[in-house]
């Protein structure tokens, strides 16, 4: 089950939390993997080193996704010429710039949502043209479940996660044809150096809001993207996983 012997993937901002622990699920089930990430080369290489000690290939990418068109076309390429084609792409690079409504600066709104959304954005036109052309491909973004029923002092990180549900949800339509599919992860609280900054008081609240009461680790989430990335998974597209302990129970 959720064999991934022969694929390729490329997952951005994968040197350190979700990213890294999709690269090395991915890794274990059987693909290679191209770590895309921004400025920390040595934790980038520590990924792809554990990676190759699964007995995969590996490749490092350096490149901001918030940075455009031509920033992801790189990114993409730089795969493509590590391992000939890319499978599976996850878009997980992502920021948070928090801060009340009526304090957000420009700054906050468009750094979030260019890493995002945009960068999503740019990352699945860059990869969408390979993936048709082999017709077959799996596209997975990390929303949030921040993106579903918002949350105070996110409006910036909010906004960018349920846009990035319409794309996913305009992908698996626009792509579906060509055996495409895009699907989107939503976490709920899940412990990573994003949100260790968070106050005590905020994330009690999230815990006591949470219907099984605690944290989530990387690896549930890894174990969601392992099973999107799959072939079983064929019949999958446009829908949006929480992996959120229940805080969110959509219809
Ligand atoms: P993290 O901060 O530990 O890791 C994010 C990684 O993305 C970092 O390595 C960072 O350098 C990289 N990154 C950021 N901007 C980038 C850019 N422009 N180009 C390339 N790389 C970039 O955070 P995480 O908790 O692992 O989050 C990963 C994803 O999951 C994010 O999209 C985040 O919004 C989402 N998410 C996290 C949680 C959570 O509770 N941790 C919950 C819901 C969603």
């Amino acid at each position: 089950m959720f064999d991934l012997s022969g694929k390729a993937a490329l997952v951005t901002g994968a040197s350190r939390g979700l990213g890294r622990a999709i690269a090395l699920a991915f890794a274990r089930q059987g693909a290679d993997v191209a770590v895309n990430y921004r400025g920390n080369a040595s934790a980038a290489e520590e990924v792809a080193g554990a990676i190759r000690e699964l007995g995969r290939r590996a490749a490092t990418i350096q490149g901001d996704t918030s940075g455009g068109r031509e920033a992801c076309e790189a990114i993409v390429k730089a795969a493509l010429d590590a391992f000939g084609k890319v499978d599976i792409l996850v878009n997980n690079a992502g920021i948070t710039r928090d801060d009340l409504l009526m304090r957000m600066s420009a700054e906050a709104w468009d750094e979030v949502i260019d890493t995002n959304l945009s960068g999503p954005f740019w990352m699945t036109r860059a990869i969408a043209r390979p993936m048709m052309k082999a017709r077959s491909g799996r596209i997975i973004n990390m929303s949030s479940a921040a993106g579903r029923m918002g949350n105070p002092g996110q409006a910036n990180y909010a906004a960018a996660k349920a846009g990035l549900i319409g794309l996913t949800k305009t992908t698996a339509r626009e792509l579906a044809s060509r055996g495409i599919t895009c699907n989107a992860l939503a976490p709920g609280l899940i412990e990573t150096d994003l949100t260790a900054d968070l106050p005590e008081a905020a994330s009690e609240a999230l815990k006591g809001m949470t219907p099984l009461g605690y944290i989530g680790s990387v690896d549930d989430v890894a174990a969601a993207a392992v099973y999107f990335a799959s072939d079983e998974a064929r019949y999958v597209t446009g829908q949006v996983l929480g992996v959120d302990g229940g805080i969110v129970m959509g219809a």
